[in-house]
């Protein structure tokens, strides 16, 4: 499930944009203020900002000036209508989009998700996936950790590839029984616990000992790499 965070000071209006995605299907954070939410950008852990240009600390387009000198985090600006100049100046900056006020949840959320779509085409799908001492190449389908191929099956080479390609995001067990088995949910929680940890035995962790394979309390687990 697609992480968005919301970047709006206006009370109201951050909550009909968490309504608008939650009920479509996203997940959603929020930040009501632009320097938290810049901060909340770069923790790496959202796929995508809608950042209102009206912020109260800092200026939207500074802000995503910012954001844009070391993320590549796709962006959609919200604006009011009519003003055209920021939006042009947004666009230029590195927005991806831009929702003008006042927005439908459906507009929104057609938005959110061409963007999305745009930005997962534009990823090779083969490219090697690097984390660590990891290197998975999705077009030979191998892994090598610490230089030594690992003989995963198919469906673990799979679960990995899914996590390295979120490499330090929370995945929750239902975007992977989605993402993975291609299954609908449905205690599935099992199915997938069953091979994270033969993944983390094949990867030589385990889930008191994680290296690569961290899991979060009821929420999934991430890949990152190894602190030491
Ligand atoms: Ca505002």
């Amino acid at each position: 499930m697609p992480q968005i965070l919301i970047v709006e000071d206006d009370p109201e209006i951050r909550r009909a944009l968490i309504h608008a995605l939650q009920e479509r299907g996203h997940a959603v954070a929020s930040s009501p203020t632009g320097m938290q939410g810049l901060n909340d950008a770069l923790t790496g852990e959202h796929d995508l900002v809608v950042l209102d240009l009206g912020l109260p600390d800092i200026d939207g387009l500074e802000l995503l000036r910012m954001l844009r000198a070391v993320s590549s985090i796709p962006v959609i600006v919200v604006t009011a209508r009519g003003d055209e100049a920021s939006l042009v100046r947004a666009l230029e900056v590195g927005a991806d989009d831009f929702v003008p006020k006042p927005f439908s949840a459906a507009s929104l959320d057609a938005r959110v998700r061409a963007v999305l779509r745009r930005v997962n085409d534009d990823a090779p799908a083969d490219s090697t996936v690097t984390v660590g001492n990891l290197v998975i190449n999705p077009e030979g389908r191998t892994v090598n950790l610490d230089g030594q191929e690992l003989d995963l099956t198919a469906r673990e080479f799979d679960l990995l590839l899914y996590l390295a390609r979120h490499t330090g995001r929370v995945v929750s067990k239902r975007e992977l029984t989605l993402e993975v088995w291609q299954q609908a949910y449905g205690g599935a929680d099992k199915t997938v616990d069953v091979h994270l940890s033969w993944l983390r035995r094949k990867l030589g962790e385990t889930a008191a000992e994680p290296r690569y394979i961290r899991s979060v309390r009821n929420v999934g687990v991430k890949l990152v790499a190894p602190e030491d």
